[in-house]
């Protein structure tokens, strides 16, 4: 076994997107030595390519608009299955992280008057999303990466070295933690691997923050790029902390759908949010006829309301296109079903006919080149298609609203790895602040950890650290196996067939059997070549955090019989108000995903007043709705 490099510090964040680098920024300017990790190139994090914008309650385009509001358009778009303590947090300080990026110097789109403008989105009663044309995510990234190096360049005027306190270890994959041998089993290092090299390095420390992003590469059809294989949620399982509600995924409903290369790739909500309808084979705006009874009445009914509302938002509905993405995007599943899709399998999206050339142009940039150089449609002139695409995942690792602590003591996760803040369903733009919110709790969770620490810090189990080495290059050093590739393609391929979009209970337990068989598969599997850049070692080390994570979404899915969100089962269509007061949490018991039941926090009353009772008489149990006279049951 070859050396392993060593380094020491006091907060190990893993992952620097928006989550991570804002975990991070706040570590360092608690005091803490604070390391960033990152699988893929610095800069390169999904929040990149985050387009549409970050939803935050300032009230500029609309002065009505406000956390309350915002705070109740997130439980409604999460089906009453958030975490209300992490919905009203979120809604409380997404404003201040959207104006503290400003002050680190970002530059967000205006309004007339030199605010800060803010864009419609589905969900969202308000133009609320923060944006920078719809390369939004690029803003915040090149934001929080300028922080880190102020912060850099501060130390180097200081302690003589700009990574005295805050270093950057991109290209560097984490593929376990490890705890202290104590009962308490506290974190005390994060294993991994350099990509450039093949060196194996462990990072000894007291606190973890996970902020690794998402699951989507265990599906076929993903907006998600290649990082994202669910790492982050597979290494809180093996540390021992839990995962709440892993059966909510959302698929997108718009992404490419043609041509296949590019299958999957995301077409912004903001081209609906900015005008865009979508349209079926007979030209029809069908999205009118997907309202459910639920959202009946702030919706349009017709086409002149719907259109009206863009203009006129005080006195109509809004377009049945800006529905919660799970009811878009079943939507469309059930068009292409009968008979009434596009000829790649999708529907169209249409902006070209709905403004001027020059105004797209304008607003959506990055989409015009997109299918320009993509597709080779103009979208000017002509519809894109358009199908859904597994995009996000609800569920994550189950942490306090407040710090971002995990179950293990100094595990700490934010952003999309983490559970409970966008309940069933997240609203477009609700990550990015979600990001910044929790980001920088969990720095402070973290360094608040570290200081109750004192002197007694948690010293990494040599036997694990050991292990983790052995078990990270064994597909190298296996003499027959099969190809990583094939092993991952029948995974996706299996979990895109049986636990997609639409679920049924006997395809979701075929798929608990066919994680079973291709557990031997994933655990024989064999690179070739050497341990610098080897894409397939890479792979190989990644599908046992897919296979697990896999399980557990797959075991929920099969536990909850209810449709809710991201989560549909054909064989119970309704939503059940006893279900929505639980949570199902997954563990790794001797090695093996085991379920749970938890019940839900229930909201406050402040809180439940923001709700009008017919609406909530459509979500809770009797037991849990307010008196008849408004008065608290
Ligand atoms: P990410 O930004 O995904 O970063 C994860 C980091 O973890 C990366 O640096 C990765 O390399 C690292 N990592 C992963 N595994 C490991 C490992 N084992 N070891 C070391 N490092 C690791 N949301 C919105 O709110 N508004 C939008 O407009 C919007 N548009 C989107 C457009 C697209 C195309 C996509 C894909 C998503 C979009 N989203 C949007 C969702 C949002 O961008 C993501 O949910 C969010 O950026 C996730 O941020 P994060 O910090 O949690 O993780």
């Amino acid at each position: 076994m070859s050396e392993i490099q060593r380094h020491s510090y006091d907060v190990v964040v893993i992952g620097a997107g928006g989550a991570g680098l804002r975990a991070a920024i706040e570590a360092r300017q608690q005091g803490k030595k604070t390391a960033i990790i990152s699988k893929s190139l610095f800069g390169k994090a999904h929040t990149v390519m985050a387009e549409g914008g970050a939803a935050a309650a300032m009230g500029n385009v609309n002065a009505k608009d406000n956390w309350q509001v915002h705070f109740r358009d997130t439980i409604r778009g999460g089906k009453f299955l958030n975490n209300p303590r992490m919905a009203e947090l979120h809604a409380k300080e997404s404003p201040d992280r959207i104006w503290e990026l400003e002050l680190w110097g970002a530059l967000f789109d205006r309004t007339k008057d030199g605010t800060i403008s803010q864009r419609n989105f589905g969900g969202h009663e308000y133009p609320r999303l923060a944006h920078v044309g719809d390369r939004t995510g690029l803003e915040l990234i090149r934001t929080l990466q300028q922080r880190v190096v102020q912060l850099q360049q501060a130390d180097a005027a200081e302690l003589g070295d700009p990574e005295a306190m805050l270093k950057v270890y991109a290209e560097t994959t984490i593929t376990e933690l490890v705890k202290d041998g104590g009962a308490e089993g506290r974190i005390a290092g994060a294993f991994g691997y350099v990509r450039e090299t093949g060196d194996l390095v462990l990072f000894e420390t007291p606190a973890v923050v996970l902020a690794t992003g998402g699951i989507g590469k265990s599906f076929t059809v993903t907006s998600n790029s290649w990082e994202y294989t669910g790492d982050g949620h597979a290494l809180a399982l093996r540390a021992g902390a839990g995962l709440v509600n892993m059966e909510f995924i959302q698929f997108h409903p718009t992404g490419m759908v043609w041509p296949p290369s590019v299958k999957g790739i995301l077409v912004t909500e903001s081209v609906r949010g900015d005008g865009g309808v979508l349209r079926n084979s007979d030209g029809k705006r069908f999205m009118f006829d997907y309202v459910p009874d639920v959202f009946r009445t702030q919706y349009a009914e017709t086409e002149e309301e719907a259109d009206g509302w863009y203009e006129d938002p005080a006195n109509n509905r809004r377009p049945p296109e800006l529905l919660p993405r799970d009811e878009v995007a079943r939507a469309i599943n059930s068009e292409v079903k009968e008979g009434r899709g596009s000829p790649h399998g999708g529907v169209f999206l249409d902006i070209a006919s709905r403004m001027p050339a020059v105004e797209i142009m304008r607003r959506l940039p990055s989409m015009h080149h997109q299918f320009k150089e993509l597709a080779d449609v103009d979208i000017t002139a002509e519809p894109m298609e358009v199908g859904p695409t597994c995009h996000y995942v609800m569920g994550g690792v189950e942490v306090d609203a407040d710090t971002g602590a995990s179950l293990v003591p100094g595990l700490f996760a934010a952003g999309e790895v983490s559970g409970g803040m966008h309940g069933s369903n997240r609203l477009g733009g609700n990550s990015l602040s979600d990001l910044l919110v929790f980001g920088r709790r969990c720095g402070l969770g973290a360094a608040a950890y570290i200081d109750g620490l004192g002197d007694d810090r948690p010293v990494p189990d040599a036997d694990v650290v050991a292990r983790a080495a052995e078990e990270s290059v064994a597909p190298l050093e296996r003499t027959d196996g099969e190809s990583p590739y094939a092993v991952h393609q029948a995974l996706q391929t299996m979990m895109n067939e049986l636990v997609g979009i639409i679920r049924r209970g006997p395809e979701v337990a075929q798929a608990i059997e066919d994680l079973d068989k291709l557990r031997p598969r994933v655990e024989r599997v064999r690179a070739t070549g050497g341990r610098a850049y080897n894409p397939g070692w890479h792979l190989a080390v990644d599908l046992r955090n897919m296979l697990v994570v896999s399980e557990a979404i797959a075991r929920c899915a099969l536990e909850r019989e209810e449709s809710r969100g991201g989560h549909t089962r054909e064989d119970f269509p309704g939503m059940d108000p006893e279900w929505r007061k639980t949570n199902l949490i997954t563990r790794l018991v001797d090695g093996g995903v085991a379920l749970k039941r938890q019940p839900l926090d229930s909201l406050r009353p402040d809180l439940l007043a923001l709700f009008e009772r017919t609406e909530l008489a459509k979500y809770l149990t009797e037991d849990e709705l307010p008196a008849e006279d408004g008065a608290d049951a």
